[in-house]
């Protein structure tokens, strides 16, 4: 497998090209947006030529992997040589059914289509297709560059041979593939989303503040960061979104997010993105204060 087509060149999309060509694949970075895939290819250009000032990558692999990108608005265009698609677009189930139907008709019949999506049904996006069995999630971690997980899911009819495909593929990426089944937030946001929930719920009945909270999940389990500040870092829509997908999969009120996290999203406070969450961001500075609201 040598050509790669990567739709969206946000967040995810330039890490995931960016691993990709650092290990010499071939990348067709996909975007609507002519800005994100310049910003993409620029990102890409600066965490490469750090890595080259470090010590862990030479100039040559860095010039070939840059030469190894090609962008484009036509996603028609950009996926027609794929041997592999890995979709990460906007998370928006209707968005990515629509693109799902557009690569299905636009690749070869052996082309593995798979998405990046953190919490919509593989199954689902494979039921638009003409090949549900080559449909599979490829689920990497932000920073992509950084992180060794991809949790690899497999749809309802996924087969053997494409989920080997992916396996493989991961661990030639340098990456720790773990293959789960297709239920609402397979398994990392099934876990994470509840425990982010509860820290919000424990701070909304005042059982501590959010550096308490922060500190017991850091000290007493050796988690590098506090739910209250992963939160922050994830986006607190994305966290709302994700137990939204949980709380109507499952059915169980146990999902069904903290009155407080919907009032934070719905006055616009997302975390380090808006700015301010559980925390307050300054441009340019690293302190982390808590923010206003939540200081005693
Ligand atoms: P993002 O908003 O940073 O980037 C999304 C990109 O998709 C944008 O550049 C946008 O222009 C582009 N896009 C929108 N519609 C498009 C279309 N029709 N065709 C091509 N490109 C289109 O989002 P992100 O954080 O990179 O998330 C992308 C996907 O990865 C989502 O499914 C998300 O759930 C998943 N994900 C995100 C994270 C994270 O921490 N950010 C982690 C794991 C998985």
């Amino acid at each position: 497998m040598k050509n790669i087509a990567v739709i969206g060149s946000g967040t995810m999309g330039n890490g995931i090209a960016h691993v990709f060509v650092q290990n010499g694949y071939k990348v067709s970075l996909i975007d609507i947006s002519e800005d994100s895939l310049k910003k993409a290819v620029a990102t890409i250009d600066k965490n490469l030529g750090r890595q080259v000032e470090k010590g862990t990558l030479t100039k040559e692999v860095k010039n070939q992997a840059i030469a190894n990108i090609t962008t484009t608005t036509f996603l028609k265009e950009g996926v027609k040589d794929a041997e592999l698609v890995i979709e990460a677009a906007t998370e928006n189930i209707d968005l990515k059914l629509k693109i799902f139907r557009e690569i299905d008709e636009n690749t070869r019949p052996e082309t593995i289509l798979t998405s990046n999506t953190s919490s919509i049904s593989i199954t689902k996006i494979a039921s638009v297709t003409k090949s549900p069995d080559k449909v599979i999630g490829m689920h990497f971690m932000n920073p992509v560059p950084i992180m060794k997980l991809v949790e690899v899911i497999r749809g309802y009819s996924t087969s053997d041979a494409v989920t080997k495909v992916v396996m493989d593929l991961s661990v030639a990426l340098g990456k720790v593939p773990v293959e789960v089944n297709d239920y609402p937030g397979f398994i990392a946001n099934r876990i994470l989303m509840p425990m982010i929930n509860e820290s919000i719920y424990s701070l909304y009945e005042r059982v501590a503040g959010v550096e308490e909270i922060d500190t017991v999940m850091k000290l007493g389990m050796a988690h590098p960061m506090g739910p209250l500040q992963l939160a922050d870092f994830i986006g607190l829509d994305i966290c709302l979104s994700i137990l939204n997908v949980l709380y109507s999969g499952f059915g169980n009120p146990k999902y069904a997010p903290c009155p407080l996290l919907v009032n934070m999203v719905q006055a616009g406070h997302k975390g380090i993105k808006s700015g301010i969450g559980f925390y307050k961001y300054t441009p340019g500075s690293k302190d982390l204060a808590v923010a206003d609201r939540f200081r005693k």
